[in-house]
């Protein structure tokens, strides 16, 4: 196997981590203006929005996918390692790609992929790693457990969901 070449280097927002310091900062001058300014994303801010949609479209894809729907999620993913705005992010991620192929034969399969993908990403920046059972990825992702449906105000007078 060839040596892996190392990312390339960027310094973008997208590939930096904004400090806790720097976005209090920020948070205080801006609190006193009217409108809010859009601020490009920094690399965590970046990621937990791209996890938001890679997780729900897993969620979402087909019990029985098409051979155009397995093209497609295929394509999805390997367009998002090549387009990714964080190099080492990209870089990583099309590594990842290689050593565990997508596996899009089925929405089970596929959401359980997606979640070894950011396990795999968890494990390198030390942070824990997600139970990878459907029950749970589809309560994180989908269909909501009874402690998200508190969080959110939606369950007045309602029985628990077992
Ligand atoms: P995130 O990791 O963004 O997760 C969001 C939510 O997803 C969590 O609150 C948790 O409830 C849930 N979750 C966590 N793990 C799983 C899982 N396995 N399955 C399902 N749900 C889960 N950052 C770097 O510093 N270096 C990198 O090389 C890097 N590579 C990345 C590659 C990709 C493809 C992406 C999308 C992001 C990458 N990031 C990288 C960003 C990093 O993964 C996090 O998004 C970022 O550190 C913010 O972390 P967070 O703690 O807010 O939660």
């Amino acid at each position: 196997m060839p040596p892996a070449r190392p990312p390339p280097p960027c310094k973008e927002p997208a590939c930096e981590s904004r400090s806790e310091a720097f976005k209090a900062t920020m948070a205080a001058a801006t609190a006193s203006k009217t409108a809010q300014p859009v601020c490009p994303p920094d690399r965590d801010e970046l990621g937990r929005h791209s996890w938001t949609l890679l997780h729900t479209v897993a969620a979402y894809y087909p019990e029985m996918p098409t051979a155009s729907e397995k093209a497609a999620a295929s394509h999805f993913v390997r367009s998002l390692s090549s387009l990714y705005p964080c190099k080492e992010c990209a870089h990583d991620m099309a590594e990842a790609i290689e050593q565990m192929p997508p596996r899009i034969d089925s929405r089970a399969d596929f959401s359980i992929w997606m979640c070894e993908l950011h396990n795999h990403v968890n494990a390198k920046i030390g942070k824990p790693a997600f139970r990878c059972n459907l029950k749970e990825l589809d309560e994180a992702w989908r269909t909501a457990s009874r402690a998200c449906e508190l969080a959110q105000g939606k369950a007045h007078g309602e029985e628990a969901i077992s």
